[in-house]
């Protein structure tokens, strides 16, 4: 059964062994800044699995905390003064925001060459067009685990289930450009199993477990799992693992599948931005 899961904290651990590499090379310091409003306590979990990951590779990092009720003016002011410091590499505002503050707005305030989450619109049009970009996280590690398992993507019928900013709409062009088929489908898509049948390559990004079985998938088709839900006793992705996996050829687990890539891809996405800011 090894010989069918795509194992991300191995995938990770190169790609990070590599950056580390190259960060050395680089004749000034990296340094990412965090903006974290508010107690939500996952995003401080995820907030400090990013400092230490940034840590492991040899990036400063900076963690800059507002209380819930801060305005929109306050972020956009500290914002402004990070994309104007030369000491700071990449700016990250941990999503969600609260209710008042208009998210869309605050990304876009992030210089784009500082944008290491790929979420301004300046970016998203960059990568739609083809053009140099900042790839959001999770939707590049999903690229890096299909290419670690040699998956060819060229001709294959590919379905995302789950069309966010964050994953799914950044997928369809990553996906496009290595000349796969591409159907994306979301919570009113009709017969979804239709879709997920025909599919050389399955990729789930919605955040219901077991929404995908064994009676939904063709046989030797490659899965990558998106989803993290919190369950009382454990974690698990959205696809009914146990079920699916002596049906497909390969298969990300969860947790170990694309949830260190997000993290890994958040580092490569530092050097990318200094590399932006040079050129
Ligand atoms: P999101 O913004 O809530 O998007 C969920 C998507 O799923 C939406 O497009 C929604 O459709 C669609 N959907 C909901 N119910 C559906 C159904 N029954 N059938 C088909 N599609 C359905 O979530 P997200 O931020 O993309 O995250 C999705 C999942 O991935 C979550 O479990 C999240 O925790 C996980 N995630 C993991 C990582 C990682 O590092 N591994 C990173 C990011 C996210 P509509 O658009 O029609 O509402």
């Amino acid at each position: 059964m090894n010989e069918k899961i795509i194992n991300g904290k191995e995938c990770s651990k190169i790609i990070r062994q590599n950056l580390k590499e190259r960060i050395k090379e680089i004749d000034k310091n990296l340094k990412l800044v965090v903006i974290r409003v508010g107690n939500d306590e996952a995003s401080k979990i995820y907030v400090n699995s990013k400092g230490k990951a940034c840590t492991e590779v040899g990036i400063d990092f900076l963690e800059i905390t507002f209380r819930d009720d801060v305005s929109e003016e306050v972020l956009i002011d500290k914002i402004n003064e990070l994309n104007n410091d030369e000491e700071v590499t990449g700016i990250l505002v941990q999503l969600p925001l609260p209710n008042h503050i208009n998210t869309n707005k605050i990304l876009n305030i992030i210089d784009y060459k500082k944008d290491v989450d790929g979420l301004t619109t300046t970016n998203i049009g960059k990568l739609n067009n083809s053009e140099v970009s900042i790839i959001p996280c999770t939707a590049a590690g999903v690229i890096d685990l299909l290419k670690f398992s040699n998956t060819s993507l060229e001709s294959k019928n590919v379905v995302i289930i789950g069309r966010s900013n964050l994953v799914g709409k950044p997928l369809i062009s990553l996906l496009l450009k290595e000349n796969a088929s591409v159907s994306i489908c979301h919570s009113k898509t009709k017969n979804l199993s239709e879709y997920t049948k025909n599919a050389d390559i399955i990729i789930c990004a919605v955040g219901h477990p077991n929404l995908i079985n064994k009676d939904m998938v063709k046989e030797n088709s490659i899965i990558i799992d998106v989803g993290i839900n919190r369950l009382d006793d454990h974690i698990c992705g959205d696809v009914n693992f146990d079920d699916v996996v002596n049906k497909v050829a390969k298969i990300t687990p969860v947790p170990g599948g694309v949830g260190p890539m997000t993290v890994t891809n958040l580092l490569v996405n530092v050097v990318k931005c200094y590399e932006f800011q040079k050129n």
